[in-house]
């Protein structure tokens, strides 16, 4: 709380002095400052997706462009006689528009991946900048005029403008990265498939951030418009505005906060102030410059000076409690998840071959069979990875085939993955947290439900270390730790031993064991048969995607089928993941 006092009254002094910069800066340091701000605002906004999400777009010109001739369209055909009202109206058109436009693509454009999306975006700027350019309404081939009709100087009030944009660019920013939605959009980068299985509204978070990114784009596009007075197609959609935006979080340090801002000064003094704005020069040097960085200096500049977290210190003084959801809301005698008649076909391949299957609450069931027997398929559909090609699930009495992952998990359903998928850039704290701020629902509070997860699983003192730094073994208490944080009642553990020695085999068993004591029901995925015989109190086996026996450990040892299809080969033989 001070902290944050203390910062906010920190950001406030710095505006106070930049906003005192106009009465004592030459008119030339003034228009380079200008320049700074423009490209900060940019590039933060730029960044609330492509640095947080790691969805980079190469399309941010589609935004400016069209916020700055929304805001000449308003000027000149809103009909608003103040002159004042109609610039305000004007600008505020442009975060409108470019905002509508990111609701109207956000959705079928999010979900491309990777390059796909840069790429895609890269088109939708290039579509609108040839609309502006060819539908005559817009007048971007011939261009339009625009005038904020005040009596301010431009460069006075454009340097304000400017600066409000960028202030407010990054108060969203800092406002953003620290919610939920931050810790789920951090979660989308990482690992998008993980984020979604620990709660996190993938789909929906990605919008999110798309609009807040387009609505400042298109807001810093018609002051941009207004800044030059005249635009036309080619001076909005500017394609190299949109590789700039990228750059800047590069140079300055990716997914950072202060990161897209610091590149923006950097590469404008760069340009502005040293090269004096040779083009050719220009381009070149951006070029060597961007090269050496990202040799050198690959977290860019806020990487350089960034400490190693220490390790936070997490002495708890009860026991560790281990975060459970509510009671399942099942009838006695139900099956806590069911499958009916399930089939999932890979083309011709039929992986689930009509599978009935019912796992009882509070029990620990095991499932073996071969490699590629449909083992880990069937955890897929359950979590709502992979849709059915037949068949029902239900879960706690409700059925839940076609329901999103992350709803699944937040009604209760963890899942382990057979290779972990930490995230590896954040801290194991972090890791822990996004299943705790997300995962089954319930007014527990996040950082307490961290600490209990961490303290389960016997990793509170590594709490501060990066993930990508754990050996395997911790990963994969890590993945049980992140699991539980999400407060299951029912967690599907899919080979949690792989990779694992007797030692650490021994005791993600005991956790699986004492999860269970606690309420939780555990379906396991396992090859060892001692550790099967041990842990379970019911087996099922598969092969090639039908079930061949169900029954106690016991009495599958002994099953005919059971031993031809699986036990029957010497034990090295038996699947190794
Ligand atoms: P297990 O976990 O029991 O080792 P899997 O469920 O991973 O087996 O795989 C079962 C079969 O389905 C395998 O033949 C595998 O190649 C196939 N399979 C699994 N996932 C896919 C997929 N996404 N696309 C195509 N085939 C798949
Ligand atoms: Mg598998």
């Amino acid at each position: 709380m001070i902290r944050r006092a203390g910062a906010a009254l920190a950001a406030l002094c710095v505006l106070a002095g930049l906003a005192a910069v106009p009465s004592h800066a030459s008119p030339f340091a003034l228009r380079v400052i200008l320049n700074i701000y423009f490209g900060a605002a940019l590039a933060t906004a730029w960044s609330l997706l492509g640095g947080l999400a790691g969805y980079w777009s190469f399309g941010s010109s589609a935004f400016l462009g069209l916020g700055a001739f929304a805001a000449a369209l308003m000027q000149e055909h809103g009909g608003i006689d103040d002159s004042l009202e109609r610039f305000v109206v004007s600008v505020v058109a442009g975060g409108v528009a470019s905002g509508a436009l990111a609701a109207v693509i956000g959705y079928p454009i999010l979900r491309l991946r990777g390059a796909y999306f840069s790429i895609a975006m890269l088109g939708v700027s290039l579509v609108l900048g040839e609309l502006s350019n060819s539908v005559d309404l817009f007048e971007g081939a011939l261009g339009v005029t625009l005038d904020p009709g005040t009596n301010l100087a431009p460069e006075v009030l454009f340097y304000y403008l400017f600066l409000g944009l960028a202030a407010l660019a990054l108060g969203v920013a800092v406002m953003v990265r620290y919610s939920r939605l931050g810790y789920g959009l951090i979660a989308i980068r990482e690992d998008e498939d993980t984020a979604r299985m620990l709660g996190v509204p993938t789909e929906r978070y990605k919008l999110i951030g798309f609009v807040l990114s387009a609505v400042l784009i298109g807001l810093t596009g018609a002051v941009y418009a207004y800044s030059l007075g005249y635009i036309t197609t080619s001076w909005v959609f500017r394609s190299d505005l949109s590789f700039n935006v990228v750059v800047y979080s590069l140079l300055g340090g990716m997914g950072t906060l202060i990161g897209p801002t610091l590149g923006a000064a950097v590469m404008t003094v760069l340009n502005d102030v040293v090269l004096g704005g040779l083009l050719q020069v220009h381009m070149m040097l951006t070029g060597l410059v961007i090269i050496a960085l990202v040799f050198l200096a690959p977290n860019g500049v806020v990487g350089l000076f960034r400490r190693r977290r220490k390790p936070l210190s997490l002495a708890l003084s009860e026991a560790p409690a281990m975060p459970v959801g509510q009671a399942p809301p099942v009838e006695p005698g139900e099956p806590i998840l069911k499958f009916v008649g399930l089939v999932r076909a890979f083309r011709g391949l039929r992986a689930i071959d009509g599978v009935d299957l019912a796992i009882a609450p509070g029990s620990i069931t095991t499932i073996i069979g071969p490699n590629g027997a449909g083992k880990s398929t069937l955890f897929n559909m359950a979590t709502g990875y992979l849709a059915p090609t037949e068949g029902e699930i239900w879960y706690e009495g409700r059925r839940i085939d076609g329901t999103p992952t992350y709803r699944i998990n937040r009604a209760g359903m963890a899942r382990v993955f057979q290779i972990a998928k930490p995230f590896h850039g954040l801290s194991v704290y972090e890791n822990v947290l996004v299943g705790a701020l997300f995962g089954c629902e319930g007014a527990r509070d996040p950082r307490k439900v961290t600490e209990e997860a961490l303290a389960f699983t016997q990793l509170s003192p590594l709490a501060g270390e990066v993930a990508s730094s754990l050996p395997v073994g911790h990963l994969r208490r890590l993945e049980f730790a992140r699991a539980l944080a999400t407060r299951p009642r029912l967690i599907l553990a899919d080979e949690p031993c792989a990779g694992l020695n007797r030692v650490e085999t021994a005791q993600m068993m005991a956790m699986l064991q004492a999860a269970r004591r606690r309420g939780a029901t555990v379906v396991l995925v396992e090859h060892d048969m001692e550790t099967v015989m041990k842990i379970s109190d019911k087996v099922f086996v598969i092969a090639a995607g039908r079930l061949i026996a169900e029954g106690a450990p016991a009495d599958i040892v002994h099953c005919p089928a059971v031993i031809e299809a699986y036990l029957g080969k010497p034990l090295e033989r038996l699947d190794t993941p």
